[in-house]
């Protein structure tokens, strides 16, 4: 591979915990970093210039659900509470989702991601259904493998469903336990890379704890992932409506019952988790479990604020995602670290929260916790993994301090980024990929879409869900 020169950066962050700077030049060889600081060009090499741009660690997006990148704004759905809105939208679609449909709602959400900084991305695809003729694993990798990113996917499933009072709502796809393990074997046999600078991985996923698999189930699942070297991930905590019935159902709050179950330790990473003790934040930061912080689908769902800032003080893992568009109506890095640059200092103060922080639990913090460990990260040995930052928009203008761009103006927007050194973005574009007849394939597959459950007679209105 030719060596490349990034130079003439002004505004660096490296992604580390303390918020460390840098100036100068990134030197990059056989894809990963080789040299940093003051670096001339050598002959032959490429060079790229990063005047009038913020250089960070490639962001990591650590929980979403590509499929619901066609689901934004579903009317019924906008001023319903997460259970309405869960049966209302994903559990209303989930029967027309096919092949095609799927792809382009990939395509969208890994579009928008890559043009606001990701460079890694795990997908919680959560329905798995006999009824699909195809695999929905296959669908999201090859999309993934299009844009070049590092892509984890969270193998989800369920063995038990939720019953909604409404007979239009079809009924949530699920899987006999054999089924799910054998599911998780086969995507890790297909995907999952174990070495440090893998480009697919799998983990175990499913959706939800609490509500769709049985207790005495954890804890052959987690035995199950880690004797295949795979992470164990779900969503948990996401509103006291969960805490409130783990606690009426099985006796204990989520996190202690989690760990009766062995789903605690650095190998368990969880969406959500807003509705915490003190004593679960200081369990979670002990035992190295990670929290995908989703700011904005909380703020969306009238969910709360993940007490995300406590965990890191405590020495916790945090990190940084934009969860399914169908909640959020975005898939956009900057609007999630602005969101929750805003939400912790509105609620709790300008102490809660830091800029730099926050491009620490989008970079390394986020490597951490999917276990990307030689990515996250500027310095020499570690994958050239980069975003630079575009400050030619007008929102970014009079800066004192545009390093924190990124973060403080919500509108972070990719001018090149690399994986491993391979160029993904380029001077704002993705390289192959048509964006007006991506936006022609999402208004036919919307409409086409939105056709099938007025036909199907699904008008989703006054139901109710419960476990
Ligand atoms: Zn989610």
């Amino acid at each position: 591979m030719t060596g490349l020169l990034i130079a003439n950066i002004a505004h660096g962050l490296t992604g580390d915990a303390e918020g460390t700077r840098f100036s100068g030049a990134i030197r990059i060889r056989d894809g990963l970093i080789a040299d940093m600081g003051n670096l001339r060009p050598e002959p032959g090499e490429r060079v790229i210039d990063a005047t009038g741009c913020v250089v960070t660690p490639g962001l990591v997006n650590t929980h979403h659900h590509l499929f619901q990148s066609v689901l934004k704004a579903v009317p019924e759905g906008m001023n319903a509470a997460l259970d309405d809105w869960l049966m209302r939208v994903p559990y209303s679609y989930w029967p027309f989702i096919d092949a095609e449909t799927l792809a382009v709602s990939a395509r969208i959400g890994l579009a928008e991601l890559v043009l606001s900084g990701a460079t890694t991305v795990s997908d919680h695809h959560y329905i798995f259904s006999a009824l699909y003729d195809y695999d929905p694993a296959e669908v999201l990798f090859d999309e993934a493998q299009r844009f070049g990113i590092r892509f984890l996917l969270a193998r989800g499933g369920m063995t038990k469903g939720r019953a909604f009072d409404d007979p239009a709502v079809p009924p949530a796809p699920i899987e006999t336990f054999d089924g799910f393990l054998t599911g998780i074997e086969q995507a890790a046999d297909r995907w999952h890379d174990p070495s440090p600078l893998a480009m697919t991985r799998i983990a175990s996923a499913p959706v939800t704890p609490c509500f769709n698999v049985e207790p005495q189930m954890l804890a052959e699942i987690a035995q199950h992932a880690r004797a295949r070297g795979l992470r164990l991930h779900a969503h948990l905590s996401e509103n006291t409506g969960y805490a409130a019935y783990t606690e009426r159902v099985h006796g204990k709050r989520p996190v202690p019952w989690l760990a009766d179950h062995g789903w605690l330790g650095p190998d368990v990473w969880f969406a959500h988790l807003v509705d915490l003790t003190e004593g679960e934040v200081a369990l979670l930061a002990e035992t190295g479990a990670g929290m995908a912080h989703c700011p904005q689908a909380n703020a969306r769902l009238g969910s709360g604020i993940a007490p995300a800032e406590a965990l890191f003080r405590l020495g916790g893992k945090v990190s940084m995602a934009v969860d399914g568009a169908g909640a959020n109506e975005a898939a956009d890095m900057g609007a999630a670290l602005y969101s929750a640059f805003a939400l912790h200092r509105a609620t709790k103060g300008v102490g809660a929260v830091k800029a730099e922080a926050l491009i620490h639990w989008a970079t390394r913090g986020g490597a951490e916790v999917l276990g990307f460990d030689q990515t996250g990260l500027l310095a020499p040995g570690m994958a050239a993994d980069i975003a630079l930052f575009d400050l030619s928009h007008p929102r970014n203008f009079g800066l004192h301090d545009p390093a924190l761009a990124p973060v403080l103006t919500g509108a972070a927007q990719v001018k090149h980024s690399f994986v491993g050194g391979r160029q993904i973005v380029e001077h704002g574009r993705i390289p192959g990929l048509d964006l007006a007849e991506l936006a022609e394939d999402a208004a036919r597959v919307t409409r086409r879409l939105s056709q099938k459950i007025r036909e199907a007679g699904a008008e989703p209105l006054a139901r109710t869900a419960h476990a």
